[in-house]
């Protein structure tokens, strides 16, 4: 899988990083850690710098913890008053402490135009990684497995670099992108993961592929335009899915979920009015991997289209936790779903690829099972 002479193209294909107005260290990336918030609790581990755009650098003075809060035309670090935008450097191996988590880069504080604060950090892709791994994989997991995870979130980030441009920062810390908590949970096997996957991505005809990962596939992954929308034949063959027999002894294999119909009703008119009382529910077309299209409910007199992923949403991802729904019980005051898999169910199935772990399966074996055809490459920061 891994080629030799796929090595470094894809440098040229890497989006273009956001540039801050405090300084600019283009190998970093910028991740907003707190958004718009009223305010921010900042505590600092070691030295810690103070680094406004103009102006002499001076040393954080507080030994716990402050507020960075708003002020007009600025922002206030308990009574300290700063520009508008300001950047905390730790120096010597300090942390810097935001809310309950941890962060050894620097930190660009910053007002936003609504009277709220943004906290971004300025951090190592490699560092980044170390951050969202233990909240995206279980940290306990086999390490071939969290290698395959650090190599798909790596190449997520890539992908996705610059998305928020305009808000001043590359990504957001959350489940809007991936979630990020600096060096909360970091453990040796989280760091060996990392270490061990340096630089390397996925690609696919000299370009980075556009990744994603949920938990669980349900034994079969989905094609990408299955998911978002678009021609399924049009999906770049990595992405296209594969039957999977390997998540098979999942707990999120086989469950349901039941729904009153007033939770149902209330959930479809979310997203549009019901011409009358809801009466049925039930399962218009699936795909070849086993994710429902459609959903068809009647209403009045009625028959109402019902787009799955819409009402997943609505009715709490976490609840109706995939669209692969394999029937539907209806019952008198309400319908049970028989579902399989836990999300979107596109790329890589973690599930399975703890399985394969376990099996003895090498971490490019994992991903070129889930994205087949794709090329290992490294890419320089
Ligand atoms: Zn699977």
């Amino acid at each position: 899988m891994r080629a030799a002479a796929a090595l470094l193209l894809l440098a040229a294909a890497l989006p273009a990083p956001v540039s801050a107005s405090v300084d600019t260290d283009k190998t970093k990336l910028l991740i907003a850690i707190v958004r718009r918030a009223a305010t921010a609790r900042i505590e600092a581990r070691g030295r810690v710098l103070v680094a406004p755009p103009k102006g002499r650098r001076r040393p954080l003075e507080w030994k716990g913890p402050v507020t960075l809060r708003p002020r007009i035309g600025g922002l206030r670090l308990e009574d300290l008053r700063l520009p508008s935008e300001t950047e905390l450097i730790p120096e010597g191996g300090a942390t810097i402490q935001v809310g309950r988590d941890r962060y050894r880069g620097s930190l660009i504080l910053r007002l936003d135009p609504g009277q709220t604060v943004t906290v971004v950090e300025r951090v190592s892709m490699e560092d980044y990684l170390e951050g969202v791994l233990p909240f995206e994989m279980d940290p306990g997991w086999p390490l071939e497995a969290l290698k395959a995870q650090a190599v798909v979130a790596r190449t997520f980030a890539y992908a996705n670099r610059g998305k928020y441009r305009q808000q001043g920062f590359d990504l957001t810390a959350d489940t809007l992108s991936q979630v990020y908590r600096g060096m909360s949970d970091v453990n040796a096997n989280v760091r060996a993961a990392v270490r061990q996957t340096r630089g390397e991505v996925l690609g696919w005809k000299g370009r980075l592929l556009r990744v994603y990962y949920h938990a669980c596939c349900g034994g079969h992954t989905e094609n990408a335009a299955e998911a978002w929308g678009g021609d399924p034949r049009d999906t770049p063959p990595p992405l296209r899915g594969v039957r999977d027999p390997w998540c098979r002894t999942s707990p999120y294999m086989h469950w349901t979920a039941y729904f009153a119909w007033q939770d149902l009703m209330t959930a479809i008119e979310q997203r549009r009015n019901l011409p009358g009382p809801l009466k049925t529910l039930k399962i218009g077309r699936r795909d070849v991997a086993g994710y429902v299209q459609d959903f068809v409910a009647s209403a009045g007199r009625k028959k109402v289209d019902v787009d799955p992923s819409d009402l997943r949403l609505a009715l709490g991802a976490s609840d109706l936790k995939s669209t692969k729904i394999r029937r539907l019980i209806v019952k008198k005051h309400g319908v049970e779903f028989v579902g399989s898999g836990s999300g979107h169910g596109v790329g890589l199935c973690q599930w399975g690829a703890r399985v394969q772990a376990e099996k003895g399966r090498s971490y490019e074996q994992i991903l070129s099972f889930y994205f087949p055809g794709s090329t290992l490459s490294v890419v320089e920061p």
